[in-house]
């Protein structure tokens, strides 16, 4: 720590990965300050893995019960209804975020405008919040690529739709486009604590990314087929899946440190995970590039490549296309599609579950996948 640092830990920005990352710091005896425009509870509906949910009501937030599980995850495809026999859960978006702000002694209003030498947070005002290590968690920069959806409430249950206890994962069924002249798109779902049922049309990947009202469009469609109304306000989502890490001199963490998962757009469980690593790294006297060095191991960005190049291919599959690839992807072993998800996964485990995918495939799809391939790695090769 420099002397004159009035904190160990300055952190910027207060989504999931600035607050997981100050709570688990102040956790450990720290001191840390949190400065963000705003420090409201988030108001996105936040999907994650039940066992990720479990691992950071553990590791993180003390034993608290952090959101609701859905036992059975569907996927419905051309090749029919199937479990993939993972729990899903959805993050009890106030409780998590009271519970991490709450272990913050200190929390400031303000926009961070620079990084001095990676321990001074330089704010709109003037202000000059310096630290041991500021942390970079300001969210995603930009980029080219987007998952985007609409969503809306529905009155429920809606159990042909969303199964009871369940969570709907991917519909590829639902939001079909006979003519074929729109972006491959699913529906997603849930219930939420009020009896309503979200439901969103959901752009997985695309470049340039679908406009929202295409999306608003179809599931209007589809809601209007079985008749079914809307409550409330829609929820509309934009992520970010090419953001590289920000370049700050801080320690990134979370969206702005590019880890974003490159195909489906997840970033939340990752940033649970994370915020007692690296707590546990500036106890043991981490600076800013050691974070950064930790958070972006080589090992990752490996990994990260790979996923990237998976993004890749899945942008140039067409509808039906898309729908064989998803019902390949989900017939494998759990632990090699729980791989591919999972941006903390080896490179080795995300290669070996893109080569089972590809052999799970029919011929065609096969043919496809491979030279989706290779188009990706023609443009990744430097010099052309
Ligand atoms: C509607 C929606 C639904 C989503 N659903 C899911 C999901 O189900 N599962 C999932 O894993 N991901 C989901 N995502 C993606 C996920 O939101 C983001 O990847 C995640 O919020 C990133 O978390 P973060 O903490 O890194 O950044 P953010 O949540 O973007 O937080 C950034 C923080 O930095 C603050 N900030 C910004 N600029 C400054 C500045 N200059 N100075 C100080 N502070 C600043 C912001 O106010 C905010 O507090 C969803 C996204 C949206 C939009």
């Amino acid at each position: 720590m420099t002397s004159s640092a009035r904190w160990d830990v300055v952190v910027a920005g207060a989504g999931p990965a600035g607050l997981a990352v100050a709570a688990a710091c102040a956790g450990r005896g720290l001191s840390v300050v949190v400065v963000a425009p705003a420090l409201r509870p988030w108001t996105q509906t936040y999907g994650l893995w039940a066992d990720e949910l479990a691992e950071a009501e553990t590791a993180l937030l003390g034993g608290t019960p952090a959101g609701t599980r859905y036992p059975t995850t569907l996927v419905r495809t051309g090749a029919g209804d199937h479990d993939v026999g993972r729990a899903y859960a959805r993050l009890d978006n106030a409780r998590v975020h009271a519970t991490l702000l709450d272990r913050v002694g200190e929390v400031r209003t303000g926009t961070v405008e620079e990084v001095r030498a990676g321990r001074t947070a330089v704010l709109a005002d003037g202000t000059e919040l310096t630290g041991g290590v500021v942390v970079d968690a300001r969210g995603s920069g930009p980029g080219t690529a987007q998952q985007r959806a609409w969503g809306v409430q529905v009155e429920g249950p809606v159990p042909d739709v969303v199964p009871g206890d369940g969570a709907l994962l991917m519909d590829w069924a639902a939001l079909r486009d006979p003519a074929r002249r729109q972006a491959p798109a699913f529906l997603y779902g849930m219930g939420l604590d009020d009896g309503t049922v979200l439901l969103e049309a959901t752009s997985l990947a695309a470049r340039p990314p679908v406009p929202l009202p295409q999306l608003r469009d179809r599931l209007h469609a589809y809601l209007a087929q079985r008749g079914l109304r809307t409550v409330g306000d829609p929820e509309k989502v934009a992520i970010v899946l090419d953001a590289p890490a920000t370049r700050s001199g801080a320690a990134p963490v979370g969206a702005a440190a590019g880890l974003v998962h490159p195909a489906t757009g997840y970033s939340v469980a990752t940033s649970l995970r994370l915020g007692p690593v690296v707590a546990d790294a500036v106890v043991r006297g981490a600076g800013p590039a050691e974070v950064q060095a930790l958070v972006r191991s080589r090992r990752r960005r490996a990994t990260l490549a790979l996923l990237g190049l998976g993004r890749e291919v899945l942008l140039g599959l067409d509808e039906a296309q898309t729908d064989a690839f998803f019902a390949a992807f989900f017939t494998l072993p759990q632990r090699a599609w729980a791989a591919y998800l999972d941006v903390g996964s080896s490179p080795t485990a995300v290669a070996a579950a893109m080569l089972r995918v590809a052999a799970a495939l029919p011929p065609s799809g096969r043919r496809t996948l491979l030279a989706g391939v290779a188009r990706s790695l023609r443009r990744q090769t430097p010099g052309r």
